[in-house]
């Protein structure tokens, strides 16, 4: 069983008198080791999906399982949570302490460990998002992708298996997303953390080995880059291929190119010089 497994997941948020199905039949597995993208445009079920893996919210119908335990056991969450972290997408509505280093102990302390440990992590998660000459600072005045460096530091701080980013970088500027993408990236490599990273820029979709893409609640596709190819499809719900991508198939229309596998710059640089 793989090592994040949702086993035909049914989710309604119960507002009010209407019912709105925000994920349904939903089947997927995540193995340790893996990086997955999950894409969808706007209400497709994917922070549901991110609620859902932690316990946060508990399925209506099937079931999630995160190293063989169910979050619909209330006496698994703790153990589920310690495996799981998960960073949102506002990086203001996770800042609680007012030094830094007391923001990322939070996690650390909560699972009762003792001193030495907390201040070893925090050390630690510290350096793993580069902000280790931070660690006394404040928060408040910190760029918005440092803030969120904070945040998935604090979630580091609890050793989780899984870092699962749920639009993590969608209200940074360029340079704030590029320095999350790079914590992602040298975690991978140092870690092996397995990241499920949901967003809804395809290019930062290219960089998972493997893509899953929600529309309605439901997974309609799922596998490495080769989906992109899919690109009418994926227009019709909602989403665009990579811009590579597109300019490489419209001069593929136009007779100026006949490669199909053109995915990133570098390929496409080297067909046009072909
Ligand atoms: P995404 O993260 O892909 O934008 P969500 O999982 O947030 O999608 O939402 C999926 C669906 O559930 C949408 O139709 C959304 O309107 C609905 N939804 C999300 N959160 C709530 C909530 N707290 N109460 C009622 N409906 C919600
Ligand atoms: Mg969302």
């Amino acid at each position: 069983m793989g090592f994040i497994k949702f086993e035909n997941v049914s989710y309604a948020y119960n507002s009010g008198a209407a019912e709105t199905p925000a994920v349904v039949d939903f089947s997927f597995e995540v193995n340790e080791g893996e990086f997955v993208a999950l894409v969808g445009h706007n209400g497709s079920g994917k922070s549901t999906v991110a609620k859902l893996v932690n316990g946060l919210l508990l399925p209506d119908e099937g079931a999630v399982y995160v190293d063989g335990m169910s979050t619909a056991e209330r006496s698994n969450l703790f153990e589920i949570r310690k495996r799981v972290g998960v960073v949102f997408q506002n990086p203001d509505n996770q800042m609680i302490a007012t030094i830094i280093e007391d923001d990322v102990a939070f996690g650390p302390e909560n699972l009762g460990l003792p001193p030495a440990e907390i201040s070893a992590r925090v050390g630690w998660a510290l350096e793993c998002v580069g902000m280790g000459e931070h660690r006394k600072g404040t928060p408040f005045r910190l760029s918005g992708g440092q803030k969120q460096r904070v945040a998935i530091a604090g979630v580091l701080a609890i050793k989780p298996r899984v870092l699962v980013l749920d639009e993590s970088t969608s209200m940074l500027d360029p340079v704030g997303r590029a320095e999350v993408l790079r914590v992602v990236g040298s975690l991978r490599k140092n870690e092996n953390m397995t990241v499920i990273m949901i967003t809804h820029f395809m290019e930062e979709a290219l960089l998972a080995d493997r893509i899953a893409v929600l529309n309605g609640g439901r997974l309609v596709m799922d596998g490495g880059r080769e989906i992109f190819k899919r690109a009418e499809e994926l227009e019709s719900i909602g989403l665009s291929a990579p811009l590579v991508k597109r300019v490489a198939m419209k001069l593929r229309k136009a007779g100026v190119l006949d490669d199909d596998d053109i995915l990133d710059a570098d390929a496409l640089a080297g067909a046009l010089c072909r």
